[in-house]
């Protein structure tokens, strides 16, 4: 690609919308019935609808993937230490902040970039209860690694599934594992109700425990059990869940074409290293990242910056480390020294455009370009 030849702005994401028309008519219902919120039809709906397509036995709606891993964490009633992943978005930690959790940060798999479970035993201390795990850009953790060292040391694990929307691994779905796994249904996520969440739990007891934390802690008109908060997702969101899980399998079969089409173009390029996911039996292409080292002719923050000089917007998720922002850089866990493969990680990674609606032609000057630098 020329200099004076530049492409329209191309963001890392761009949010899928159904076609308006066909959410009309989940509006006039709205109308007509004056259920708004607290539970209605289509929340109802969407809870059933995704534990069928997800294959998963129950679920509770949110109005953020954040309020949900907030919950989740007081729903298993988490004190003290939790181990986690310093390569993740800042909710995963502070959600733990919120609960006064003090997280301990742990290093990375080289690999996958999830938190590496040869490095979670040395973390433990008599005052960890919990490990919070992230399935990075929906690739799966090394789950059976992560449930060994919990059910050794009589820990929860907690999933933050944010990315993991639809991915199975051999026997199903993989938030089926740990005690809960959380989902953001984030506009930029692969699975949008413009903002919304949900947490999948495994028996009917913690869903209702849930559902009460959700609803201020209430049980029926005159009881409240625990200091609950209001997470609960309203109808408008709930209905365009329903009509979005229409176009789910058309988004991430998209999505599948244009990580192929990614990963082609990058093949050969020197110093560019194009992530796999853990061999998911049925993956999401949530994100396409690539690894930018040392022997590519210039600096990942050079081609970040240049990149976007020609309209297109890659982010370089995750950088920083969450470990290296102000309210969690004093913890001990948070030194560098203990997080080698994350600093280095957080340093060559870069994610580049990938949704929907991408045009395969930019994906093809895309790669042109880091091919041509
Ligand atoms: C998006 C995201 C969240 C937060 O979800 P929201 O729905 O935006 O609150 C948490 N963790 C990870 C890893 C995320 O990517």
């Amino acid at each position: 690609m020329t200099e004076s030849k530049k492409l329209p702005m191309i963001y890392v994401t761009q949010p899928f919308l159904p076609p308006l028309e066909e959410f009309l008519p989940y509006l006039e219902q709205i109308w007509k019935s004056k259920i708004l919120t607290n539970g209605g039809p289509f929340h109802q709906q969407l809870e059933q609808a995704l534990c069928e397509y997800l294959g998963v036995r129950h679920i509770a709606l949110f109005t953020n993937g954040t309020i949900a891993l907030v919950t989740a964490l007081q729903a298993l009633r988490i004190t003290g230490e939790v181990i986690t992943t310093p390569f993740s978005f800042v909710a995963t930690s502070h959600s733990l902040l919120w609960n006064g959790i003090k997280p301990v940060f742990v290093d990375i798999d080289p690999n996958t970039l999830n938190l590496d479970p040869a490095k979670i035993e040395a973390a433990i201390t008599p005052q960890t209860t919990a490990i919070m795990p992230v399935h990075c850009y929906g690739h799966s953790c090394n789950v059976d690694a992560i449930q060994r060292i919990a059910d050794n040391y009589n820990l929860k694990v907690i999933y933050d599934a944010a990315h993991a929307f639809g991915v199975q691994d051999g026997q199903g779905s993989i938030l089926r594992h740990g005690d809960l796994s959380v989902l953001s249904f984030h506009a930029t996520k692969v699975f949008n109700t413009f903002e919304g969440g949900a947490i999948v739990c495994p028996d009917a007891k913690t869903k209702v425990r849930i559902d009460q934390l959700k609803n201020f802690g209430h049980v029926g008109e005159v009881n409240v059990v625990a200091p609950g908060i209001n997470g609960k997702m309203c109808e408008f969101n709930a209905a365009l869940g329903l009509l979005q899980l229409k176009y789910v399998d058309r988004s991430i079969a998209r999505r599948k074409e244009i990580d192929a089409d990614y990963r082609e173009r990058l093949t050969g390029v020197k110093g560019i290293r194009c992530l796999n996911g853990a061999g998911e039996q049925v993956a999401n292409y949530a994100y396409f990242s690539i690894l930018v080292d040392d022997a590519y002719p210039i600096s990942r923050d050079d081609l970040y910056q240049k990149l976007k000089d020609n309209g297109i917007h890659p982010r370089r998720y995750f950088y920083p480390l969450i470990s290296d922002f102000p309210m969690y850089r004093g913890l001990p866990s948070a030194h560098r020294e203990n997080l080698p493969v994350a600093t280095r990680a957080a340093q060559q990674i870069l994610c580049l455009p990938i949704y929907p609606d991408l045009d395969m032609s930019v994906v093809a000057e895309i790669t042109r370009f880091i091919a041509a630098q």
